[in-house]
């Protein structure tokens, strides 16, 4: 658990407990309030406009409320993540598109690769500090899933030590290596999409589909098909196909579930791991559902527990 007693200061706080969220009228990711953010980091730039003005087609920049460079110190038993840390850490923000009201169901799949490769270089370039260990990049869409703005955006966190979740992965990988000597995610693949009773959806690419054991309702991996252990490695074409598995995934749950809130995490081999023959990189995407999503009135199927074949075939379902 990140302790992070900075983040009390934030004034919307009393907004989040009503689970509201910054619209529009006061989005400082909005173009031409460039001002309200601290300067960018990183930015595409069709028509060459001035840093921090507009003109943008997606920028990068530091969290104006970090998790982690904070006052607080210790957990309860004296000795928090934050303490092991020391502090270290980065924590910036993506800012998709200058459109206020896009998500990945309506950004085009060129836009969904923009934002990909804005996760690529910002990886590259703070893996360069050596005290990092892992890179967390993740979405939270919709209050529900922790979204405090409206505006589409995503998130970098630098971590100077492995997160115990990815930890447990690459263990878990590490294991059916040593057991079979082979990737347990290229495994997956090849069983799941020789049975096809929890794929979602495939391209060229990548394959979407719903985990044996899900820990959530409708929980997709999206994983691509080609064996790498690492996001920031990836080709191309792979981002070329994940852009395009993530727009239609979330166009399916858009239709299936009444456009739901939900949390889009990348899992990376980590840099201290030497797992690259084991470890396969993949985007997990956890839609945050409520007993009265449209799914459950629209259907009368009851969302939770739902098995993962038929997460997979209501998805299926609502394609193209
Ligand atoms: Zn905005
Ligand atoms: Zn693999
Ligand atoms: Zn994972």
């Amino acid at each position: 658990m990140i302790i992070a007693t900075g983040r009390r200061k934030r004034p919307n706080d009393f907004q989040l407990e009503r689970s509201k969220i910054i619209g529009r009228e006061n989005c400082p990711f909005c173009p031409g309030r460039e001002d309200l953010t601290p300067p960018e980091i990183l930015a595409f730039r069709q028509n060459g406009g001035a840093a921090n003005g507009p003109g943008w087609e997606l920028r990068v920049v530091p969290n104006k409320f970090p998790a982690l460079q904070v006052e607080g110190t210790l957990d309860r038993e004296g000795e928090g993540l934050f303490d092991r840390m020391n502090g270290i850490g980065a924590h910036e923000v993506v800012i998709e598109t200058p459109d206020h009201q896009k998500t990945f169901g309506t950004m085009t799949e060129v836009e969904i690769e923009r934002v990909l490769w804005a996760y690529r270089e910002r990886v590259r370039d703070l893996k360069n500090d050596r005290r990092f260990r892992y890179i967390l990049i993740f979405k939270n869409h919709g209050a529900p899933a922790g979204a405090t703005l409206e505006h589409p955006h995503s998130q970098l966190i630098a971590l100077p030590i492995v997160p115990d979740f990815v930890r447990e992965e690459v263990d878990g990988a590490r294991r059916h290596y040593q057991a079979k000597e082979r990737c347990v995610f290229c495994d997956i693949i090849r069983q799941e999409v020789a049975a096809g009773r929890r794929v979602i959806h495939e391209n060229a690419e990548v394959v979407a589909l719903s985990p044996y054991a899900p820990r959530f309702p409708f929980e997709t991996w999206l994983l691509p098909r080609s064996h790498g252990a690492r996001f920031e490695e990836a080709s191309r074409q792979q981002y070329e196909g994940l852009a395009r598995m993530i727009k239609g995934v979330v166009t399916r749950m858009d239709r299936a579930l009444e456009s739901p809130s939900y949390n889009l995490i990348i899992h990376s081999e980590p840099f201290s791991e030497q797992a690259t023959e084991f470890y396969h990189w993949h985007v997990e995407l956890i839609p945050k559902l409520t007993r009265t999503a449209g799914f459950e009135w629209g259907t009368g199927l009851h969302i939770n527990p739902t098995s993962p074949e038929e997460a997979a075939q209501a998805l299926r379902s609502f394609g193209g």
